[in-house]
């Protein structure tokens, strides 16, 4: 058994405590026999700080395409040749993919709005989207809309939105290179407003945008001091026309080492997977996903591009005998 694994057996398995930037490195380092046996300690490390529920949770996309922000891994972007046309969601719309994703038993559905953040338009759409489905569904309602004020901060915990997503995407030394039109600092600023408001955080990143092994180690360092409540972890699907069109994906062993090694660096969080997966790791990597550290997946499609049926999700779970979590669990 390699030392960095014998010292997370005892700090992270027994003691709950995370792994630091440089024990999440050794982990991204050890070699390919060495994997399995990392991913066998973050599912105990998973199974002992979270149980065996999985969160089941769906999104959909209010407005999509159109953002004035250039991400370069993303094809909701206005200033690419991306495919992806600016069309807005109506809220009869809204709540039909809200009662959808509740009849898959999914107890988190998340609003998503490609913006830098919300203008008055949006807000008002929330106000009347979020209403709406809380008088005709069971389900939680999460948001995703970019960059917040404070007071839109306030707004969305009046309305009753618990939890919010805002990725920082990547490492603080490496952002630069893949946005230039804001800063890390900017969303770390929106992170830390709505962790003061007691909104849930939902904070991940994509990983494979060229970021070096020790940039990766990096990002859950920073992730591990914001403490989110969930993590979504992408790895880059190079979608055409944007900047990152051409990269290559991420191997599926590098991609399951980074799924052990944040595990290792954040026990008690929600790790979900979320876009990418698919191409990364297919279908036995979706399996030693959620046997390695994983316990979230997403239901339905992804914003841009398809994910897996829901049906197909549900059924390996079941596979799995991992319990989906339930609505009087989270509440
Ligand atoms: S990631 Fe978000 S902010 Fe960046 S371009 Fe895409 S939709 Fe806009």
């Amino acid at each position: 058994m390699p030392e960095i694994l014998d010292h997370a057996r005892s700090q992270v398995l027994d003691g709950g405590v995370g792994l630091d930037e440089a024990g999440v490195l050794a982990v991204l380092r050890l070699p390919d026999e060495d994997v399995p046996a990392a991913l066998q300690l973050a599912h105990e490390v998973r199974m002992r700080w979270c149980g065996p529920e999985v969160e089941v949770e769906g999104i959909v996309s209010l407005k999509t395409g159109g953002c004035p922000e250039d991400c370069h891994f993303c094809s909701q972007s206005g200033l690419f040749a991306s495919p992806v046309r600016s069309v807005w969601l109506d809220i009869p719309s809204l709540v039909e993919a809200a009662k959808q994703t509740a009849a898959t038993g999914a107890t988190e559905f998340c609003i998503v709005a490609a913006v830098r953040g919300p203008d008055a338009r949006l807000m008002k759409q929330m106000r009347e989207g979020v209403a709406a489905i809380k008088a005709e569904v069971d389900i939680q309602v999460a948001a995703s809309l970019g960059m917040l004020s404070q007071e839109q901060v306030d707004e969305l915990v009046d309305m009753g939105v618990h939890r919010y997503n805002h990725n920082l995407e990547t490492c603080r030394s490496y952002f630069p290179n893949v946005v230039t039109t804001h800063s890390w600092e900017e969303r770390w600023e929106t992170l830390t407003m709505v962790r003061a408001s007691g909104m849930e955080v939902c904070c991940g990143g994509i990983l494979g945008l060229g970021e070096t092994i020790e940039q990766r180690a990096e990002f859950a360092a920073q992730l591990s001091e914001l403490d989110p409540h969930e993590v979504p972890l992408n790895f880059l699907n190079p979608r055409p026309g944007t900047p990152l069109g051409d990269r290559p994906v991420v191997e599926a062993r590098d991609a399951l080492r980074a799924i052990a090694a944040f595990r290792l660096a954040m026990p008690r969080t929600i790790l979900r997977y979320a876009g990418g997966r698919e191409i990364t790791l297919g279908d036995l990597g979706t399996r030693d996903g959620l046997l390695g550290g994983i316990n979230a997946v997403i239901v339905g499609n992804y914003l841009t591009t398809l994910g897996r049926p829901a049906t197909d999700d549900l059924a390996l779970l079941e596979d799995l005998k991992m319990p989906v979590k339930a609505l009087s669990a989270t509440l």
